[in-house]
């Protein structure tokens, strides 16, 4: 059982809330409650929310690619470390680097996590022994952790719009539909021994690395999880793609797949107003991953035309340049002021935009993930989060202004406890598996590094 002095409910605020959870699940939900001696007991509980975008082991390489080299500095340059990296990287260290990253995430809130895995062979592109070894250090690391894992294996099969083949570091993302389908059904196996609240879906990584007919073969293999792809980060995409195929990266999308519900589009930053209403319209969620696209300079996402058509969306840690829920939600809402030259952009009406954001972001995320979450409702994942509304940046502030305390003027540190599908995770404000977690870290990127 949890007891919270007061909770957010899918109704809005209750006061003194007592949760019962059972195999994983809210089983039950009381308001006006009174505390159980064995209770774990908090001050303010949250749905805690999907972090719905990650590639773990870039986290490795943050704060590397901040200096400015001769020309302009710019996404592509930034790939052509993570691709250094990627000569280097073993399995070992993958395990080790994503369950720090996933340690952190849920110290910052996130209960679960969509692993968009495409680092898939050895370095030069042969498989190794298990096709699906990489996706079982990521299940490891999940395990190490207790975080909810949507696991999102990518296709990846070419090195450019237009097939052009792989290279260097690509190699070690490349399979044929059929190959890809043997590992997505040895990673489906696989995780098998994982908690029930782990999914698998399917990730052909964008329309740059498919084609036409290798997407139409691969969409089947998602057997009902979610579809996850990368679409118009960059304008050299949406100019590469459309020089190809005769059409806009989300337009050829929208016109040639059943993209909709069960559908993310990853950073979906480069649209025109027709393609933002129809991919809106279509049910696909929004996977928006604002510090990342602010630090690879992709620009921002049109949040006014989207919520316009009833748009969902959640957010993603993507790069892992930094792992901050209340910066990335933070960030989503200041791309668009400083673009608009206006105030409280990301809500539709008059309203909170901080409570717009995290309950927008939670249920969105939740959905994109494929996971019964993103509410503290009986029957879904007990993905929870208690904050500290004592702390000197909230206590001044009544229930409605909480959320925007925490979005706009809170550090990061007011989270006390996090739950992961019943898992309680962090206590007191610390991962119980820190102790473990860290040094494994240290000592596997200080190999990795080491050799640069
Ligand atoms: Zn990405």
């Amino acid at each position: 059982m949890i007891f919270a002095t007061r909770a957010l409910l899918p109704q809005g605020w209750a006061d003194n809330v007592r949760l019962g959870i059972a195999e994983g699940r809210i089983a039950s939900v009381e308001t006006g409650a009174e505390a159980g001696a064995g209770d774990a007991r908090v001050d303010t509980l949250l749905p805690a929310l999907s972090n719905l975008h990650s590639h773990s082991f870039q986290r490795a390489m943050a704060g590397m690619t901040e200096y400015r080299a001769a020309g302009r500095e710019s996404f592509w340059t930034w790939r052509e470390l993570m691709y250094r990296f990627l000569d280097r990287l073993t399995p070992e260290q993958v395990e080790a680097i994503a369950a720090m990253v996933f340690l952190e995430m849920q110290e910052a809130g996130y209960a679960a996590v969509g692993e968009f895995h495409y680092v898939h062979h050895r370095p030069g592109g042969a498989p190794y022994d298990d096709i699906a070894e990489l996706s079982t250090r990521i299940f490891a690391a999940a395990g190490a952790t207790g975080i909810g894992l949507t696991h999102l294996p990518v296709l990846y099969s070419y090195g450019g719009a237009g097939k052009k083949p792989l290279a260097g570091g690509q190699l070690r993302f490349g399979n044929d539909v059929d190959r890809f389908g043997a590992l997505v059904q040895a990673a489906r196996a696989a995780a098998r021994g994982l908690p029930a609240d782990t999914r698998v879906g399917v990730a052909p990584h964008s329309l740059r690395a498919t084609a036409p007919d290798d997407l139409a073969a691969a969409l089947p293999l998602a057997a009902g999880g979610p579809v996850h792809i990368h679409i118009a980060e960059q304008p050299q995409e949406v100019a590469d793609i459309s020089g190809w195929l005769g059409a806009r990266p989300v337009e050829w999308l929208l016109n040639n797949t059943s993209v909709g519900p069960g559908w993310c589009a990853i950073h979906a930053t480069h649209m025109t107003a027709e393609e933002t209403a129809g991919l809106a319209r279509s049910g696909a969620v929004a996977g928006l991953c604002p510090i990342t696209e602010a630090n690879l300079g992709d620009g921002p996402f049109n949040g006014p035309g989207w919520l316009a058509a009833g748009g969902a969306f959640g957010i993603g840690s993507d790069s892992n340049i930094r792992i901050s829920l209340v910066e990335e939600l933070r960030t989503l809402e200041y791309s668009q002021r400083l673009r608009d030259v206006e105030r409280n952009v990301m809500v539709t009406g008059p309203g909170s935009v901080g409570t717009a954001l995290y309950t927008g972001a939670a249920a969105g995320g939740a959905r994109a993930m494929g996971r019964e979450a993103g509410a503290i409702a009986t029957g879904d994942w007990a993905d929870l989060v208690a904050i500290d509304s004592t702390h000197p940046t909230l206590c001044a502030l009544n229930e409605a202004q909480l959320l925007d305390g925490l979005v706009f003027a809170a550090p990061d540190g007011l989270i006390t406890d996090l739950w992961s599908a019943g898992r309680h995770a962090v206590r007191g404000g610390r991962h119980i598996a820190r102790d473990r977690v860290v040094p494994a870290y240290r000592h596997a990127v200080k190999e990795l590094v080491g050799g640069l």
